[in-house]
């Protein structure tokens, strides 16, 4: 067996976690089936030589476009006809270049394909390129000194909820899904049985509430699973992470992230409907243990309780059906009385540090940051708050939430130097 479907193998196995992200995040390349070649990148890109022309889905983020190019070209000097989007995000459609320039040294071009939402996508993303610089260094780490692009390479052309299309002697199905994004195309090559589902499979719990993004959409998602399912694919290749190789693991996978998706959208459905606020909702709804203990369904990266919230979005609206939070105080006014009804800041940064001794870190978090917005420059009020939000951290399984709790505690930390 090659190392990429060994590594598949174990982590279906439940060897190897990948709450540790590297098995995930490696850079082994192979042919999975006849003509067809996988590279693990980020994000994934996946090679079809048929024909005398070879078609690209997805091509990566643009810092690994010239280590892609490589190492497709060690496998095949097909030139590339087309190049399918899965989605809008950066970490698919930054691989175009070299071959777009290998091309016109051909006297040819490279066709690149997606569905019709990726060029409103990146008009969006030129106006708020600052706040996805700051997103992005919070979630992936401010060490990574990354800058959001402003500059995309744009389809050639877009198709509304279906294409099917030959290049070279293969045929490719291109089906419309809503799920991370608004935007997402999978993609079924009947004659290799091979799925391409770009982020609709990730071997994590669905990124279907990330906290700092646009609306994600649950139920949509869980439909174009199914869709998915249906087509009994023997091999899945995934947007993220290894192949998933047989049809019986293949619909698997799928079916279980689609009822772990439904179980969220339904249960918060219900709950709206018997005029529960949000607040009860994300306390009173748990997620089926077992699915989230699937090797590719752990929440490392988003988790469910995010989910329920981008369904109340996207169901309801912004308020979370607490008067109090309509026309809210400013929190550094309601911090100070707060403060004051304590016995002062420290009493309060105690008390935080007290409830997080007792293993109450969602109620140490709220007073903690009460602390700090009533006394911003008390070194002793930055010390607990550091210390609570690392121990949030630690606790935390998503990689968003380890993010937002390690940016927070490092602004603090910054205070005590
Ligand atoms: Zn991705």
């Amino acid at each position: 067996m090659t190392a990429l479907l060994e590594l598949s193998e174990r982590l279906w196995n439940g060897e190897g976690n990948t709450s540790d992200t590297d098995p995930l995040l490696t850079f082994l390349s192979e042919e999975v089936a006849d003509g067809v070649f996988f590279l693990a990148s980020f994000g994934n890109v996946t090679a079809v030589d048929a024909g005398g022309e070879l078609t690209l889905v997805d091509t990566g983020i643009d810092v690994l476009a010239a280590r892609n190019h490589e190492t497709i070209r060690a496998w095949t000097n097909t030139p590339v006809h087309t190049a399918i989007y899965t989605h809008g995000h950066i970490d698919h459609v930054g691989g175009v270049g070299p071959f777009d320039e290998e091309n016109a040294q051909r006297g040819r071009s490279v066709k690149v394909l997606a569905h019709e939402a990726v060029p409103r996508r990146f008009a969006r993303y030129a106006g708020t390129a600052g706040y996805n610089t700051s997103i992005n260094l919070r979630q992936f780490g401010a060490d990574t000194g990354f800058i959001f692009p402003e500059h995309f390479r744009v389809p050639d052309e877009t198709y509304v909820d279906h294409l099917d299309m030959t290049v070279g002697d293969e045929s490719f199905e291109l089906r419309h899904g809503r799920g991370e994004t608004d935007d997402a195309t999978w993609v079924f090559i009947p004659q290799r049985g091979v799925l391409c589902t770009g982020d609709f499979f990730i071997w994590a719990s669905p990124n279907a509430g990330n906290p700092q993004k646009v609306q994600r959409y649950a139920a949509d998602w869980a439909v174009a699973l199914r869709e998915m399912a249906a087509r009994d694919a023997e091999i899945l290749l995934p947007g993220h992470g290894v192949p998933i190789v047989g049809t019986d693991r293949v619909r698997r996978a799928l079916e279980e992230t689609a009822e772990l998706l439904d179980f969220l959208e339904q249960q918060t459905r219900e709950m709206m409907n018997d005029g529960a606020r949000l607040d009860d909702i994300i306390h009173s709804i748990d997620p089926p243990a077992h699915l989230l203990e699937r090797p590719y369904l752990r929440p490392v990266y988003d988790e469910p309780e995010f989910v329920i919230r981008n369904v109340w979005r996207l169901l309801g609206g912004w308020w979370d059906g607490n008067p109090a939070t309509l026309h809210p105080a400013p929190e550094n006014a309601l911090a100070r009385v707060v403060a004051d009804l304590a016995g002062g800041v420290t009493a309060l940064a105690d008390r935080a540090l007290a409830q997080a001794d007792a293993g109450d870190l969602r109620v140490a978090g709220h007073l903690v940051e009460m602390a700090v917005q009533a006394a911003p420059d008390d070194v002793g009020v930055h010390r607990a708050r550091a210390e609570i939000l690392r121990r949030r951290r630690e606790h935390a399984t998503s990689l968003m939430a380890k993010g937002v709790y390690g940016a927070a505690a490092l602004e603090s930390e910054q205070r005590l130097r």
